[in-house]
């Protein structure tokens, strides 16, 4: 266990029965509180691949996304919920437990070719990540690979986003 991975793990906490029964919800909240933690998980997903944009999932990957954009020194896309972004998009569906979602970015975002590494907070089934690098693809980016805090290794996500490039600054 290295000390960002001890950082990381002790400033996460579970929150069971939410959303739903059922759901160990995973709260980053007290890790963004922490000038420390947050700082250096910023360094560490800013450092991981050398690309032009950051694309970050909604919502909590905003959250991440946006300062890894800025010291990376690469642009920032949001990757939104269907109906948020304001100009033409491209729309990417899928499954979720029960029924589906659709996510969006604006059709205009990358330039042929962009190099870009979407992040997010946490990786449970794949699913939604599985949708973004499809969606940016369509976009016209080079999904560099996607980043996420913490991975939850048992609902088997990484295994969606096979030839991907899949890093997770914590596994459990
Ligand atoms: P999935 O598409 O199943 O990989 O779900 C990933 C999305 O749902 C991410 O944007 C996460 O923020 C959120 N999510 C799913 N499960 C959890 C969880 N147990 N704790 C926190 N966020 C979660």
């Amino acid at each position: 266990m290295t000390d960002l991975q001890t950082l990381i793990l002790d400033r996460i906490r579970d929150i069971p029965d939410y959303p739903k029964p059922g759901v160990i919800f995973k709260d980053i909240t007290p890790l963004l509180a922490d000038h420390e933690a947050f700082a250096a998980v910023v360094e560490e997903l800013a450092g991981l691949r050398e690309v032009d944009k950051i694309a970050g999932i909604e919502a909590r990957g905003f959250i991440l996304a946006a300062p890894v954009a800025l010291r990376a020194g690469a642009g920032f896309v949001p990757v939104r919920k269907k109906g948020k972004l304001p100009y033409e998009t491209l729309e990417a569906s899928y499954d979720l437990e029960y029924g589906s979602a659709s996510i969006e970015v604006h059709r205009d975002a990358f330039r042929p070719g962009d190099r870009v590494l979407i992040v997010d907070d946490v990786l449970a089934t794949g699913g939604t990540a599985r949708a973004a690098v499809e969606l940016l693809r369509r976009a016209g980016a080079d999904v560099a690979g996607v980043a996420v805090l913490m991975e939850l290794s048992f609902l088997r996500g990484r295994e969606r986003l096979a030839g991907v490039g899949l890093h997770s600054l914590v596994t459990v």
